[in-house]
């Protein structure tokens, strides 16, 4: 799919979290906005961001090329009021995308924490790219917490190919994940949302995360379902034959599943959250 990519220059980098986010996380940032993983799920499809823009989701970026001028000037002006500051990277759009290759916006973020750290630092994405930045990475693990969670959503790329055709595949996001756990930096696989996964879905995530966060299409879409509803998701899984990966209880399947085969106590459950994560 062409994207379309722009610079421009935001007012802010950090968001006071709100809601969902709301389990231990103050800011989220997000390097950019718009997303080229156009994932068929995505829930920020659903969200003014999105709803406003004439060109299709996953079709457009905008690349927040003050990002780390504003990262030092909000953190500073926290610090001086005695805030904390634990960062979910990021909320409505992945901070690796295809463009940060060159853009490196995630990058300079990083090296302005190194400088500036935060309290915590929660890494989301679905790119191999996070590796490239271990070496930032491991300095900041020295100055705050800091956890690098990757999205998993299947171990079938047939499954990926339907939901999200434009994110990286999964062998890459595996190897990524296990360079960085490797390397000790603290890591989640994160499960999210549950899609159709074959038995030998855990022996793929053998030796790479420290933590397995699980999240559904019914719970994880910020309106219990709703949303992935006017998404079409219910008719996807059905029209594919998977309608039983999406019952009410599906969350309580999977995470049995899980904790047969890992520490039960790695295994957590969400209970309202939102899917990209
Ligand atoms: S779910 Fe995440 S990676 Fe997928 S399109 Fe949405 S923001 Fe991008």
């Amino acid at each position: 799919m062409p994207i379309e990519i722009k610079d421009i220059v935001s007012k802010k980098i950090l968001s006071e979290v709100k809601g969902y986010l709301d389990i231990g996380f103050t800011h989220s940032l997000n390097p950019y906005t718009g997303c080229a993983f156009a994932c068929e799920y995505c829930y920020v499809r659903e969200m003014p961001i999105q709803k406003f823009k004439d060109i299709p989701w996953g079709s457009w970026v905008d690349v927040k090329k003050n990002a780390a001028e504003n990262y030092l000037r909000e953190v500073s002006l926290l610090r001086r009021k005695n805030k904390p500051i634990s960062i979910f990277m990021s909320s409505a759009t992945d901070p690796y995308q295809p463009v940060e290759q060159k853009a490196n916006i995630t990058r300079s973020l990083l090296e302005e924490m190194d400088k500036n750290p935060p309290d915590s630092l929660q890494i989301q994405t679905r790119s191999p790219l996070v590796a490239r930045d271990l070496d930032i990475l491991l300095k900041l693990k020295e100055k705050c917490r800091i956890m690098v969670s990757m999205t998993i959503e299947t171990d079938r790329e047939d499954v990926k190919r339907i939901f999200s055709p434009y994110a990286p595949g999964i062998d890459l996001r595996v190897k990524a994940l296990k360079k960085i756990n490797d390397a000790g930096i603290h890591t989640q696989v994160s499960i999210s949302p549950v899609l159709p996964f074959s038995p030998n879905f855990a022996n793929m995530l053998q030796g790479i995360t420290d933590r397995i966060w699980i999240d559904t299409l019914l719970i994880g879409d910020g309106q219990m379902g709703m949303r992935s509803k006017r998404l079409g998701m219910p008719q996807l899984f059905e029209a594919n034959g998977w309608e039983k990966w999406y019952e009410k209880r599906i969350h309580l399947k999977v995470e049995k599943y899980f904790k047969a085969r890992f520490p039960s106590e790695i295994i957590h459950v969400s209970k309202n959250s939102a899917y990209p994560f």
